[in-house]
Parts: C-alpha cells; sequence; structure tokens
C-alpha cells in the first residue's frame, strides 16, 4: 500500500480488495479520502505534573512497568495508540519474544523491528519513559505524510501501523482466486471465504485483529438476496443525535438497514438491472481483539462531536451476541484501553487510558506522565475516541 492511499479508500465489495485493510464504516462518502484538519498543538510542559509522577514513580518500588512516552513534537496521537498497543497483551507477548531482531529489508520490517525494541524497553523493570525517536522515524520512512510534526488522527495513524506490522510478518501466498458456488450456504460461503482471506494474509497481528462481516443486499423488487463477506479490523460506529447515549446505541446505528437508491442503487444478479435494495451488516465472525472507532469526527465538515457515549468498562460487560450473523448470545468482551481525544477540531491532545496487566487497574498516559490508578467509574468521557476490548 502506498503511502498515500490510505487503507479505508479501497474498499469495494470485490474479493481482490480482500486483500486491502480498512474500516468498515457506514459512510456512503468511504470512496473519498477523508480530510481532517491538521491539529496543532503543543504540550505544555508541566513540571508540577511530572514532579508528581516522578513521585509516583518512586513510590510504587522498583517494577510498576508503568512507562510514559515522550512527545517530540504533536505525537501524541502516536503515543495514545503506541500504549493501547502495548497494553494488548498478545500482541505485546508476541513482541517481547522476539530477542535478536535484525535491522531488516523491508519498510515495514523495520518498524516492526523499531517497535519490538521499543515495546521491550517499556515493559523493562525500572524504565519510566522511552522516547520513540526511532520507531517514529521508521514509521514516517513507510508513510511520508507521518515524516513532519503535524498532529494526525490516532485511528488512521492505528490503521496504518496495524497494516505495516502485519505487512511486515505476512506469509500469505498470493495469485489465488476466490471461486464460490452461489448455492452454498452462508456459513460454508464465509468459512471458504475466510479460509482464502488467511491464507494470503497470514499474520500474527491479523489473527490478533481481524474479523469477518458479512453483507446482505436485497432487492426491492423481486427479493433477491445476496452476501458478501469481508474482513474488518475495526469498527468505525456513528454516533447518534442524542447527547448522551450507550454503545450499543452506535452499534445499532451500524448495523441498522439501508436503502440503497438513486445512484447507490446497485445491479441485481436475478432482474438483471440496477434496482433499489437494502444493505444490513451483521457480525460473522468476532475478531480477538475488537477495536471500535467512535466516529467523532465528521466527514463533510471540519467538526468534532462530544457526546457521551456509555460504553461497558467491566469484564465481560461487552456482549455483542446479538450482532452476530448467528445466534450466539455468549460473545463477551473485556474493555483494556482507550484512546481519548481532548479538545476540538482546531487544537486537541491525545491520552490513553489502559488497564494494567498485572495489576489490573486502570492508569493515564498522558505522553510521559503516567497518572495514579484512575477509579473504573472514569473511564467514560466525552473523549473517548478508540476502544480496545479484548474478546473474554
Ligand atoms: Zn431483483
Amino acid at each position: 500500500m502506498k503511502a498515500s492511499q490510505k487503507p479505508h479508500e479501497t474498499h469495494t465489495t470485490t474479493p481482490t480488495t480482500l486483500f486491502k485493510i480498512y474500516s468498515r464504516s457506514r459512510s456512503r462518502r468511504s470512496s473519498k479520502p477523508r480530510l481532517r484538519p491538521k491539529l496543532t498543538y503543543r504540550m505544555p510542559v508541566v513540571n508540577r505534573e511530572r514532579d508528581r509522577i516522578q513521585a509516583h514513580a518512586s513510590r510504587l518500588g522498583s517494577d510498576p512497568r508503568l512507562c510514559g512516552l515522550r512527545n517530540i513534537g504533536n505525537t501524541c496521537f502516536m503515543n495514545s495508540v503506541i500504549q493501547c498497543l502495548s497494553h494488548t497483551q498478545e500482541l505485546t507477548r508476541f513482541l517481547r519474544s522476539q530477542h535478536g531482531t535484525r535491522s531488516s529489508s523491508t519498510k515495514d520490517q523495520q518498524i516492526l523491528h523499531e517497535f519490538a525494541k521499543l515495546i521491550q524497553e517499556m515493559w523493562t523493570p525500572n524504565v519510566h519513559t522511552m522516547t520513540p525517536m526511532e520507531l517514529k522515524r521508521a514509521f514516517s520512512t513507510k508513510h511520508r505524510m507521518y515524516s513532519d510534526y503535524n498532529q494526525q488522527d490516532a485511528q488512521e495513524f492505528l490503521r496504518f501501523f496495524l497494516d505495516s506490522l502485519h505487512s511486515a510478518l505476512n506469509t500469505g501466498v498470493k495469485g489465488e482466486t476466490l471461486n464460490i458456488d452461489d448455492n452454498l450456504s452462508d456459513n460454508k460461503k464465509a468459512d471458504l471465504t475466510w479460509e482464502w482471506y488467511t491464507r494470503h494474509e497470514n499474520s500474527l497481528v491479523r489473527d490478533l485483529f481481524v474479523g469477518q462481516l458479512k453483507s446482505t443486499l436485497k432487492c426491492t423488487t423481486c427479493g433477491n438476496t445476496s452476501v458478501t463477506f469481508d474482513p474488518f479490523w475495526d469498527l468505525s460506529v456513528p454516533l447518534p443525535s442524542s447527547s448522551r447515549c450507550k454503545l450499543e446505541a452506535c452499534l445499532d446505528l451500524f448495523i441498522r438497514e439501508e436503502v440503497l437508491d438513486g445512484d447507490e442503487m446497485p445491479t441485481c444478479a436475478k432482474c438483471k438491472t440496477r434496482r433499489k435494495c437494502t444493505k444490513s451488516f451483521t457480525i460473522q465472525r468476532f475478531p480477538k481483539y475488537l477495536v471500535i472507532h467512535l466516529k467523532r469526527f465528521s466527514e463533510t465538515r471540519w467538526s468534532k462531536l462530544s457526546n457521551i457515549v456509555e460504553f461497558p468498562t467491566s469484564d465481560r460487560e461487552l456482549n455483542m451476541g446479538s450482532y452476530g450473523a448467528n445466534s450466539n448470545s455468549n460473545v463477551h468482551y473485556s474493555l483494556y484501553a482507550i484512546s481519548n481525544h481532548m479538545g476540538s477540531t482546531a487544537g486537541g491532545h491525545y491520552v490513553a487510558l489502559c488497564k494494567h496487566p498485572i495489576s489490573r487497574k486502570w492508569h493515564e498516559f498522558n505522553d510521559n506522565i503516567v497518572s495514579d490508578a484512575l477509579c473504573e467509574n472514569h473511564l467514560v468521557s466525552s473523549s473517548a475516541y478508540i476502544l480496545f476490548y479484548e474478546r473474554a
């Protein structure tokens, strides 16, 4: 994928695009690049805060394993995402086992190498702050739009970053085309599509983060339905107009039936002509780690929604069962990290809230400043932007 090419621009429903990483978004404008304002914000150095956290670090004793990341010029978006990924236990376990990773041939392998080095340092006893300079440099070499020091969108960064990690580790074999008998059952089609996809895209990163979405298109004239199955790396969910809602309301909006009419009319395979159709989604295959992106930034206007979305924060509290393609009431997830965006589109700042894998306590990672343990009641806020859930 070229640096200038955004993952979500590549989305169509033809099988060849299953190679690409994209987020399943309800946007009808998904063919256009999203323009978001470049945010400029310089994090003030607050000595009082730094002193406080240093005092706190010494209180925690010799092995707190709470490592902040220095801001090297509007890099809070990156720091926030790295902290969330660092608290993704299976990914970090893998990266920490990668001893002696050599600097490698491709740009993606270089990114993986620098990321593994950083994660290993971050989880070393008595390391309280790291500077992710080499990782930033390696990433910018591949993705040129990150080579300056402008603020960027954390979710876009996450997608590019996971794409690079996946590409570095991918042992998949390309070239085979997907042929599926239309008479097979939906579940059989889903399995064959998934097997085909995983033969092409085979990495630990895909194992951890990718799920499969089922989209059903129904002709309003003849009633013919057709299904397609696409991989997703995160769910990009819209926010309802109310100022306060539950996460389920966003997920309901995401899967709700949509009417494709006018210019958007698809061609019905039975009528052999363009027809008004309905389209709806369900989740065919749930990922190990479910990333939910709250679409706070508008695509048409440079504005941000500050709705409060009440999302489940306790262990196993999120049940995705009702969004599944097959009846399964037992799809529980536990929240373990949040990327928060504070402020407006004109200026903003990212922090991460992450649950420590051993103490099970939540901490705020504000660049190099790591907070004391937070109360779980304080996790939901109008700043929550990307939610990271682990399947329980
Ligand atoms: Zn039809």
